[in-house]
Formats: structure tokens, sequence, C-alpha cells
């Protein structure tokens, strides 16, 4: 059973989690990388200043205006957004391969996006949205962030409310009271996603041949 995955081949899914920032997204997203094997993360481009702690190419790829409106006005880009005055963006190329390969993609991006994605690719798109468990932890969570100004927290906690006003939007919705509960699930939706049927492109001749078997075994 654990092989079945890889047995029959299938078409990746393409997992998009949203949330506003501070409600436990960056930590869950990060534990599905380290614990599964088969997704990689759509590194973004973007305009927004790196941050210390970023590697470039790792956890965006950090790029000029310039650079990327001739990015977007060369069709390099499947999705774009403007969040908190920069731009960002998936690049498509990294995700057209990934998906015909069998492999899964990680999408860390905003609301606009995810829209953007559902338009152009429902059938590969798998959407998740993080909701705080409460207000007061969600102002906390961006005030324990030692690395952005009192002024980026107030323009966040300002997003918050727009990020969160469009949670209907998605598939599953993901309340993190508890950040192992969460990643339970959020790895049980990735599961339940990759064994459906349409996902499967080998199945319809795997379950032909079983038959065919099954009949000749039959008196
Ligand atoms: P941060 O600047 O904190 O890394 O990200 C700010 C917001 O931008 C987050 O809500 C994140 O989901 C969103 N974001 C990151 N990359 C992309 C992207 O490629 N496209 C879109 N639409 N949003 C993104």
């Amino acid at each position: 059973m654990p092989n079945q995955e890889r047995e029959i081949s299938r078409r990746g899914i393409m997992l998009v989690v949203s949330s506003p920032s501070g409600a436990g997204k960056t930590t869950l997203t990060r534990n599905l990388l380290e614990q599964e094997e088969n997704v990689s993360l759509s590194v973004s481009v973007t305009t927004r200043p790196r941050r210390p702690s970023e590697i470039d190419h790792v956890h965006y790829h950090f790029v000029s205006r310039r650079r990327f409106e001739a990015m977007r006005e060369g069709g390099e880009l499947l999705e774009w957004a403007e969040v908190h005055g920069n731009y960002y963006a998936t690049p498509r190329e990294p995700v057209e391969q990934a998906l015909s390969e069998g492999r899964d993609m990680l999408f860390d991006i905003d609301w606009q996006g995810t829209r953007q994605l559902l338009e152009k690719m429902r059938d590969d798109v798998v959407t998740v949205f993080v909701l705080p468990p409460t207000a007061a932890e969600l102002k906390a969570r961006l005030e324990r962030r030692a690395e952005d100004s009192t002024a980026i927290i107030k323009q966040r906690l300002h997003n918050a409310l727009e990020e969160i006003a469009h949670w209907r939007e998605y598939d599953y919705i993901l309340v993190n009271r508890d950040l192992d509960k969460s990643f339970a699930r959020l790895r049980a939706i990735l599961t339940a996603e990759r064994l459906k049927r349409v996902k499967m492109l080998d199945i319809e001749a795997f379950a032909d041949r079983l038959l065919v078997d099954l009949k000749k075994l039959t008196p």
C-alpha cells in the first residue's frame, strides 16, 4: 500500500496553502516539505527586499521591479499579485515540469494568486486556508517576529483582515489551534487527494488487467 503512488503513475498535485501572516502557515509547509518525499516548493519571484534569514533562490527569487515586469510580459508567470506593496509571482516552467513528472508542488501564495491558479488549472489545484485560533493569537504571533518593524506588523494585521475575508474560496480549512494536529490534517488532505481516481493516469489499464486476470482464475 505505501508504494501505491509509485506503482500507479499519476499527475502531480498543486497544493496551495494560504493564510494571513502569523497563522502558522510557514511552519506547516516547511514540515510538509521535510516529511513528504514527492513534494517540492514553488519558489516565487518577488520584488520585496530579502529578510536577513532568507536565501535567494531558496525562499524566493529576489528580483527588481524591472525584471519582474519583463517576466510578466514574457509570459513566464503563472499568476502574480501585489501584496503588502510588493510584487509576487509563480514562475510557470517548474510547475508544468513537476506536474507532468508526477511530482507535487506546494504553493505559499495569497488569495489573489489562488484565484488565478483556480481559473487556469482547476483540475490540478487543491486549496487549503489556514486560520489562526483567535485574533489575539494572530497579533501576538506577528509581534513575536523580530524581523519585522512595528509599521510592517501594523500593515500585516490590516492585510490579515483582507486575506481572511477570502476563506470561503478554499477547498479545505485548517484552524491552527495545535500545530501537530494541523500538520496531520494537512498530510491527510494530500494523501486523500493523491488517491483520487482522476489523478491516477494508468489506473484504467491496471483495473482492466486485474479483471482479465481474475476472469482467467474464475472457474
Ligand atoms: P512574505 O512577504 O511574508 O514572504 O509573503 C507575503 C504574502 O505574499 C504571503 O501571504 C504569501 O502567501 C504571498 N505570496 C508569496 N509568494 C507569492 C506568489 O508567488 N504569488 C502570490 N499571489 N502571493 C504570494
